[in-house]
């Protein structure tokens, strides 16, 4: 564990799962005040509160099976932690279509548009500490793991505001669908490994909800490449942290995590003001902007709340039902 950084110490600095290491590819600037400060924004956003409220209702369905009564328990689910985020009801309908009023329809449509789709989940909601080299392991949590057509997939609930054809295109070569096929392929034979899919819900004010599945297919050649990127992506947050370890606050420049001009405009950069005047943010860590709090994004956190662990035995991983449960 570093302490060598020039920077407030936190446990989680070491710690990479893949929305860490694709926050870096976004801009490194960014990974820096996120990842390495662990600035965020005070106000909840309604997409991820949204995200992960769906995400608890899609695991009751997937635990439960798909019934009418399972859609209502599933929606007390996906309020509970709405509510911890949006407590006042009264202004749920400004954040429409990510709403509780728009999600019980939705569950009770993804009910009658799936329930007649023959497969088998075996496990939902696996942690893992996957390898990716000798010494070297990434953290990761899969939904849930299905045989369906004669294979295994690993499901993974996500929701957008768009159905457009980047959001749909996006999955194929996405790193942290490449960590959830690796999980795949390090816990199970290789030839009976079909991959992920997609388990979409599209959230607009016009249609409300519409659903899809996006197969996505790896082969062993494609793990092969997704051990040699994340690798890199891994060295170059190493190389960044060692160059952090060498500047100082009188340095002019902070010569480490350069910021990605190209990825300002992106929906979704959480630092817009912070860049454009700040050469070497070392020199501000005492003036944290408003609205900002400390929060440090720790994937450690998500496997205690996992209901089964992926341990390595030997040169495979072996997913056991946490002990709690049993
Ligand atoms: S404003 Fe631009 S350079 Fe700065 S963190 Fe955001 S994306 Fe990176």
């Amino acid at each position: 564990m570093r302490t060598d950084l020039p920077v407030p110490h936190h446990s989680t600095l070491d710690v990479l799962d893949a929305s860490k290491i694709q926050s870096f590819q976004d801009c490194p600037r960014g990974f820096f005040y996120a990842h390495v400060l662990g600035w965020k924004p005070e106000d909840h956003s309604v997409h991820l509160v949204f995200g992960s409220a769906w995400h608890d209702a899609m695991e009751h369905l997937y635990q439960n099976g798909l019934s009418s009564k399972n859609a209502a328990d599933a929606y007390q689910k996906f309020l509970a932690r709405y509510r911890e985020a949006f407590p006042n009801d009264m202004t749920d309908e400004t954040r429409a279509p990510k709403d509780p009023g728009t999600a019980l329809k939705a569950l009770a449509k993804y009910v009658t548009a799936y329930r007649g789709d023959e497969y088998e989940v075996l496990f939902t909601e696996v942690a893992a500490t996957v390898p990716i080299r000798e010494n070297r392991v990434l953290h990761a949590k899969c939904d849930a793991i299905l045989r369906e057509d004669g294979g295994l997939w690993s499901h993974e609930h996500k929701t957008s505001g768009r159905n457009s054809g980047p959001w749909r295109d996006q999955w194929n070569i996405k790193l942290q669908i490449d960590v959830y096929s690796h999980l795949l392929f390090s816990a199970f034979p290789g030839e009976h490994v079909e991959g992920v899919k997609i388990n979409g819900a599209i959230f607009t004010k016009s249609k409300g909800a519409e659903f899809l599945r996006i197969p996505v297919r790896k082969r062993p050649q494609d793990m092969q490449a997704f051990l040699w990127e994340v690798n890199h992506w891994v060295d170059q947050i190493e190389w960044n942290m060692e160059q952090l370890a060498q500047t100082k606050d009188s340095d002019p420049v902070m010569t480490c995590f350069p910021k990605n001009g190209e990825s300002c405009s992106k929906f979704g950069c959480k630092y817009p003001g912070l860049c454009t005047s700040w050469t070497n943010p070392l020199q501000q860590l005492h003036r944290m902007p408003p609205g900002y709090v400390v929060d440090h994004w720790d994937p450690r956190k998500r496997e205690k709340e996992a209901r089964y662990i992926a341990e390595q035995e030997g040169d495979k991983l072996v997913i056991k039902q946490r002990k709690e449960d049993v």
